[in-house]
């Protein structure tokens, strides 16, 4: 049987074996034995809403989802060079959700997989290798994709920016030089990135691809400005590039409002790639693209993926949407998320340490700063808030480039009740840590 080992033997059990950049969360990290809709429980019996997992999108161990893998399990796993119902039936129905002309699909095993192959769809379909990536941007753990993360080869450990990419600023309007009132907003922050566009085109480059979040995760939950993704998308195309949509963190009805982040900007990209939620926690990943660019990728070389699009994958990435849409769950983030956003404004006045509130749906971000004039952010003040509320039995992180950003994306379960339970405990988490 498992051996079962206290939180400090394992940690040391870690060091010793493991690989040793691994980082965990919290001063003192949980030891996390079971998992039930928005729940987690330690090896103590403690409860912990979990406002963190954006991976077990319709709850942790939904018994529908488990039900699908463990009836498929005992039957069959294989490749996909054998006929099988399930990865037509799942692709189907995957591109029901997705506007014309998205049809074809790609089945792979995470989402740098599928940024990965994104890249190469790309590549062979232009010709060139020049990108645009959006800064403090994360995409992926493969070379190509740190290649592409300014959160990686811009930071410690990094190497820096690599030739062939190019980096547009961050649409953030709270720090950065155009703010959200501007009615302009997104056309200016466009405007920047086609000033990355054309430096590229006058050093002789050709672009291969934008590639940008559909709301930024790592760069701080921010909502991309309206106009923003048409105006870049159109140039890029007009420059002979593609648009690629990295719906990893944001796509399966997160955002409440719609199913799929780029549809808040009403742009339709050239290729999507998806994975975190795909399939509730079950290692999966998808790229949905059009014929024309699924076409030009035949080239004579085959593209194998040994576990990508097995008979398991399927059968759990197709319950995975089923439970989306028959709990209602996309109605449940927006419901929700709006109820959530207002409770975090209304705090706003007596909290001087909030200084915005944003997001969609259940894709929210509090920045948190010193000072409401110099932006001065209040990094450890968040660290510390989310260490008091992890006390409170509520998990949270922080991200965004100064790390002073508290982060929350619950699985799309998270009730009504859960929010008013949040929005108390933050209240009074945020009151101790302004009294300090
Ligand atoms: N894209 C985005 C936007 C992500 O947030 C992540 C994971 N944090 C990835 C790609 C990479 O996904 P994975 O870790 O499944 O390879």
């Amino acid at each position: 049987g498992t051996i079962v080992r206290s939180a400090r033997d394992i940690r040391s059990e870690r060091a010793r074996h493991l690989g040793p950049n691994l980082s965990l969360s919290y001063r003192a990290p949980l030891k996390i034995v079971r998992g039930e809709a928005q729940f987690l429980y330690s090896d103590s019996g403690d409860a912990y809403l979990d406002m963190v997992n954006n991976v077990c999108h319709v709850g942790h161990c939904h018994p529908r989802v488990v039900k699908a893998a463990t009836s498929q399990l005992p039957v069959l796993n294989t490749n996909t060079r054998y006929l099988h119902d399930n990865i037509v039936n799942y692709a189907r129905e995957l591109l029901s959700t997705f506007p014309e002309p998205l049809e074809v699909c790609f089945f792979v095993n995470s989402g740098s997989e599928a940024n990965d192959l994104a890249l190469r769809l790309a590549q062979n379909y232009t010709g060139s290798r020049d990108m645009l990536v959006v800064d403090h941007a994360y995409h992926g753990n493969l070379t190509s994709l740190i290649d592409l993360s300014p959160y990686k080869f811009n930071r410690k450990g990094g190497k820096g920016r690599p030739e062939h990419v190019r980096v547009c600023p961050m649409p953030d309007g709270y720090r950065g030089p155009v703010k959200a009132s501007d009615p302009d907003c997104g056309d200016k922050y466009a405007d920047m990135a086609i000033r990355e566009l054309r430096a590229l085109e006058q050093a002789g480059g050709k672009p291969c691809a934008f590639i940008a979040e559909s709301l930024l995760g790592c760069g701080g939950q921010i909502v991309l400005p309206q106009g923003y993704l048409p105006k870049i998308y159109q140039a890029v195309r007009a420059s002979g590039g593609l648009c690629i949509a990295d719906e990893v963190q944001v796509g399966f009805g997160r955002i409440g409002e719609h199913m799929w982040g780029f549809e808040q900007q009403g742009v339709v990209p050239d290729i999507v790639t998806l994975g975190k939620p795909i399939a509730n926690g079950h290692p999966m990943g998808a790229v949905v693209t059009t014929r024309a660019v699924a076409d030009a990728f035949v080239t004579g070389m085959e593209y194998f993926n040994t576990f990508g699009g097995n008979p398991v994958s399927c059968a759990i990435g197709l319950e995975v949407l089923q439970v989306v849409r028959d709990e209602r769950l996309q109605n449940n983030a927006r419901r929700v998320g709006e109820r959530m956003m207002q409770g975090l404004r209304r705090m706003v006045d007596n909290h001087p340490l909030i200084g915005e509130v944003r997001g969609m749906g259940l894709f929210i971000g509090v920045e948190l700063v010193q000072d409401h004039d110099t932006l001065e952010p209040a990094t450890l003040e968040a660290g510390k808030l989310v260490n008091l509320m992890k006390e409170c039995g509520i998990l949270l992180s922080t991200d965004g480039p100064l790390d002073n950003v508290v982060k929350i994306k619950p699985p799309i379960c998270f009730s009504a009740d859960d929010a008013e339970r949040f929005l108390r405990e933050f209240d009074r988490c945020l009151a101790l840590v302004e009294q300090e």
